[in-house]
């Protein structure tokens, strides 16, 4: 390993068993067993030192084959007769080993992902160990219905059985590698499926280790596949093989909707979700010391790579000054520095080709007229750490690409307006619907206002809430069908409609 990265470890006491985990050649886990890197490698680097950690097996379109074959049989096998109270106490199994190794988890996600620890120990983690415990109670109570058939002559019985749609395929993104592999897995196994997940190319290490803690836990080989290499290759043959019943995709507006196509080539059912460009509404009634808060760590959370973050901000004329020189003075206080220093709150972003992206979003705000509050300048002075200072954007037009497009970085554009309408007008424009956030101390104002917004998931007075009991999902660009809360289990559950002709006694 370079010596660099060696510094940076020592630097925050990484423990030895998390330094061995990383400096391996990563390969697949099939069948239940974690197969060796094969000779094509993509390398690993590690966001904050920009050096390479280790090598990660670039598979192949037979990789994927054989791992969905591995996952077919476990489905035919002992995992499809398994009893739903077992599916479960195997579930809460797998929760409690995460609980156990949930630092070592959270230096995983640090390292790949280069995202403050202290958001992976306190957010990725647990929201990850939440969601397991929550749909292991799910298991038993996958019921169909018994109908009275209103419309048939004779006697019939009619009902219906729900059953595992068979094998999933999930393709999953680098910014919160565990936690959105968990909101597939856990309600997937619930309802009996067996799994080929493919993570992003630059975060593959905490999929590796739960597949890991998946076995030891005792499920059967073959339940839990995981294939790595890149998106055009192992993504692409996930979404074409006629051996997966269902794909769920969470990634960028652009490859979901290249992969969703694919994928109904072979019928396959479907669940996209994809990018946001999240409004947020501060009304003239707001609490501006909470809303600025909120608002803060609804953009530059995971240093703005969050999906639903709030990077458009509409704030009525009234309110307009003060919470500017809120969001100033806050987002000049956040710590910066890398993922690993537990006090860091903005932290480098995944990779030098992605902080290249952010930052042409920024010259262009800069060149169409943006004006800057603070953060980054348009002519340079950038650190050399990866990292990108929080950048606040004023007196943002609704022409500006700043306002449009899906920066995924610590970029907030912010806007005003004089009346509601004008401010819901604005809020809708586009074509992502992902979630949007509301701030007033009016509850009648914020009722009418969630009403108003085109978006799935909805704050009030906050921003980036999750919890496993909620649906989470977009509509438009944003994609369709949800994760978590009982709405995703029919995502995983098809209905067999049973009808039997009672013969006379
Ligand atoms: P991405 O679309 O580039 O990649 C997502 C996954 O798809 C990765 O595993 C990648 O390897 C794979 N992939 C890439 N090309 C592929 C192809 N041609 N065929 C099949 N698979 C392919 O997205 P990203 O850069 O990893 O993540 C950022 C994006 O994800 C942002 O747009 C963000 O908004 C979105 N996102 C959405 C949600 C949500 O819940 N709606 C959550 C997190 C991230």
């Amino acid at each position: 390993m370079d010596q660099t990265i060696e510094r940076y470890f020592s630097d925050f006491s990484v423990p030895a068993d998390v330094r061995s985990f990383v400096a391996r050649p990563i390969g697949h886990f099939i069948e239940g067993k974690e197969e060796a890197a094969t000779s094509d490698q993509i390398d690993l680097v590690e966001p904050f030192t920009g050096q390479r950690l280790t090598g990660l097996a670039s598979g192949s379109a037979e990789d994927v084959d054989r791992a969905v074959r591995s996952a077919r049989q476990a489905l035919d096998g002992p995992w499809g007769r398994m009893p739903a109270l077992e599916r479960q106490r195997l579930i809460l199994r797998l929760a409690e080993m995460m609980e156990a190794d949930a630092d070592f988890l959270a230096h995983l996600e640090a390292i790949d992902v280069g995202k403050s620890i202290t958001d992976a120990r306190n957010i990725d983690v647990p929201g990850a160990i939440a969601n397991f415990q929550y749909f292991a109670g799910w298991t038993s109570k996958l019921d169909g219905r018994t109908t009275g058939a209103v419309a048939l002559p004779g006697e019939t019985l009619t009902y219906t059985i729900k059953e595992p749609v068979g094998v999933v395929a999930a393709i999953v993104p680098w910014n919160f590698p565990l936690q959105i592999l968990s909101w597939k897995l856990a309600a997937a196994l619930a309802c009996g499926c067996t799994i080929v997940c493919k993570p992003s190319e630059q975060t593959p290490l905490s999929a590796m280790r739960l597949a890991f803690l998946a076995s030891q836990a005792g499920f059967p080989e073959g339940v839990i596949n995981v294939v790595n290499g890149f998106g055009h290759v192992i993504g692409q043959a996930l979404a074409a093989h006629p051996g997966v019943d269902k794909l769920t995709f969470t990634g960028s507006t652009p490859v979901g909707t290249a992969v969703g196509k694919t994928a109904l080539d072979t019928m396959k059912r479907l669940t996209l979700e994809l990018g946001g460009k999240s409004p947020v509404i501060v009304t003239g009634k707001a609490d501006l010391q909470n809303a600025a808060q909120a608002i803060l760590s609804g953009i530059f959370l995971n240093s703005g790579q969050v999906c639903d973050a709030g990077s458009r901000v509409y704030v009525q004329d009234s309110a307009h000054d003060e919470l500017i020189e809120l969001l100033r003075i806050g987002a000049e206080a956040l710590t910066i520095g890398p993922g690993l220093d537990p006090t860091a709150r903005i932290t480098p972003l995944v990779s030098a080709l992605h902080r290249g992206r952010v930052l042409n979003h920024i010259e262009t705000a800069h060149t169409q007229g943006a004006a800057l509050v603070t953060g980054e300048s348009a002519s340079g002075d950038r650190r050399e750490d990866g990292i990108l200072r929080p950048t606040i954007f004023n007196r943002c037009a609704e022409t500006m690409d700043i306002l449009r497009e899906e920066v995924f970085g610590p970029v907030l554009a912010i806007g005003t307006f004089s009346d509601i309408d004008a401010a819901v007008a604005r809020a809708n424009t586009g074509d992502f619907g992902l979630a949007a956030a509301v701030y007033s101390e009016d509850v009648n104002e914020t009722i009418h206002l969630s009403r108003r917004l085109k978006a799935g998931n909805i704050y009030v007075n906050a921003h980036g809430l999750i919890d496993p009991t909620m649906p989470f999902g977009g509509l438009g660009a944003s994609g369709f069908g949800k994760d978590m809360g009982p709405e995703q289990l029919d995502g995983f559950l098809s209905t067999k409609s049973v009808y039997v002709q009672v013969r006379d006694a």
